[in-house]
């Protein structure tokens, strides 16, 4: 069988460049159109080929969907179907704007709450990258706007631009010969930057259940099982954040209170309030720390803790808590700013 993946669009700046250059390395070819037409075989509803506006016909074996939230072949061909999310993750806009880099880099991303969404500011090598993120049901375009541009700490460089969203994913992300990545896969808002990952995780995904004599059902099945679990997973993590709020100043917050939450996050808050223990699901991109950073920061404390605990004395406890403070904090004054860090990183 001759597989052909056309990849009918890139990701995402610099990973897109990097994956463009690896793949052609290794024999890909790449050919820039705009697809205007697709066509699907009759009896299996396989997609057969891509009709290109310059007339050129790219024809497959298997198709990988990168066309971004519009889903070109997952959704207005196959008509796979989306599983909505926003009743449980209700910001549905963001405002994106880039501002003047600070003097000195920062080494950290800021996700900053306010009244209807949270804002982020990423501080780049030759920009900072600023966003708003937003429930259109609790804040007017232009109410979201004046917050943002009124908590920019530096000069902005464009015009805002918004941006639409509708949280959740596909039901199959691979649907007969088509494969959704990125985007077109589903889309969970930005507040753990976690859509590149999916991008690449995707790709791995694929890589280990690539078909080898046909489309194989059972590698399908597992590759949307895994895909479908991996989604659902960081959809709590985010859902936690919003949830275990005690903020109590603003409709939204107050709704993102009363959510109901989906009941295999309700079993992790309930098994960590009960026992103090965190239950990690296989594969979990967040590992115990995030879990627990969210959780205690927003106020969920344990009422109990692991027995082992008893087995150390408070001034044991004491001391071995102080020597791991101080194994990590010895090494930090000895670590260069960040802008001295990327001099030598990048050199
Ligand atoms: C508000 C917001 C914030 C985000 N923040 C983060 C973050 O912090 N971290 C992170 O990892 N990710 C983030 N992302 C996601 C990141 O932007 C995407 O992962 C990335 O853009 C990859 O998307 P994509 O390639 O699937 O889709 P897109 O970038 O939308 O690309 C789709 C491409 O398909 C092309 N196309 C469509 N139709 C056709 C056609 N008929 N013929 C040919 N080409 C076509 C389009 O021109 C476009 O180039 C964010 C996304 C949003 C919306």
């Amino acid at each position: 069988m001759n597989y052909l993946t056309p990849i009918i669009s890139t990701v995402f700046g610099l990973y897109a460049k990097f994956l463009r250059k690896f793949t052609e390395k290794m024999g890909v070819t790449r050919t820039e159109g705009l697809v205007e037409h697709v066509e699907q075989c009759p009896t299996s509803g396989h997609i057969t080929s891509l009709k290109l506006k310059n007339g050129q016909t790219v024809t497959g074996d298997l198709f990988i969907d990168c066309s971004g939230f519009r889903g070109l072949l997952i959704q207005e061909k196959l008509r796979t179907g989306y599983e909505d999310w926003s009743h449980l993750l209700q910001c549905d806009r963001a405002i994106a704007v880039p501002s003047e880099r600070f003097e000195q880099t920062l080494p950290y991303t800021r996700s900053i709450a306010h009244t209807a969404g949270w804002q982020w500011r990423i501080p780049l090598q030759h920009r900072n990258g600023n966003g708003l993120v937003y429930s259109s049901s609790h804040s007017s375009d232009q109410q979201a706007m004046d917050t943002l541009l009124g908590n920019l700490e530096s000069k902005a460089l464009s015009d805002p631009k918004i941006i639409k969203f509708q949280t959740g994913r596909r039901y199959k992300q691979w649907n007969k010969n088509v494969i959704a990545i990125g985007l077109s896969s589903g889309f969970l808002e930005p507040l753990e930057s976690t859509s590149i990952h999916l991008v690449q995780s995707a790709v791995v995904r694929l890589a280990h259940l690539f078909p080898h004599q046909g489309i194989n059902n059972s590698l399908v099945d597992e590759f949307n099982k895994q895909s479908a679990a991996e989604f659902e997973q960081i959809r709590d993590f985010l859902v936690l954040h919003y949830h275990a709020t005690q903020r109590t100043d603003s409709d939204f917050w107050q709704d993102m209170r009363q959510i109901k939450i989906p009941d295999s996050l309700a079993n992790k808050i309930e098994t960590f309030k009960q026992s103090g223990r965190l239950i990690r699901e296989q594969n979990d991109l967040f590992t115990d720390s995030s879990w627990l950073q969210v959780m205690l920061g927003q106020g969920i404390i344990p009422q109990d803790y692991h027995p082992i605990a008893d087995a150390m004395t408070e001034e044991q406890l004491d001391k071995m808590l102080n020597d791991i403070k101080k194994i990590k904090q010895e090494p930090i004054s000895k670590l260069p700013d960040h802008d001295t860090f990327l001099k030598m990183f990048l050199s």
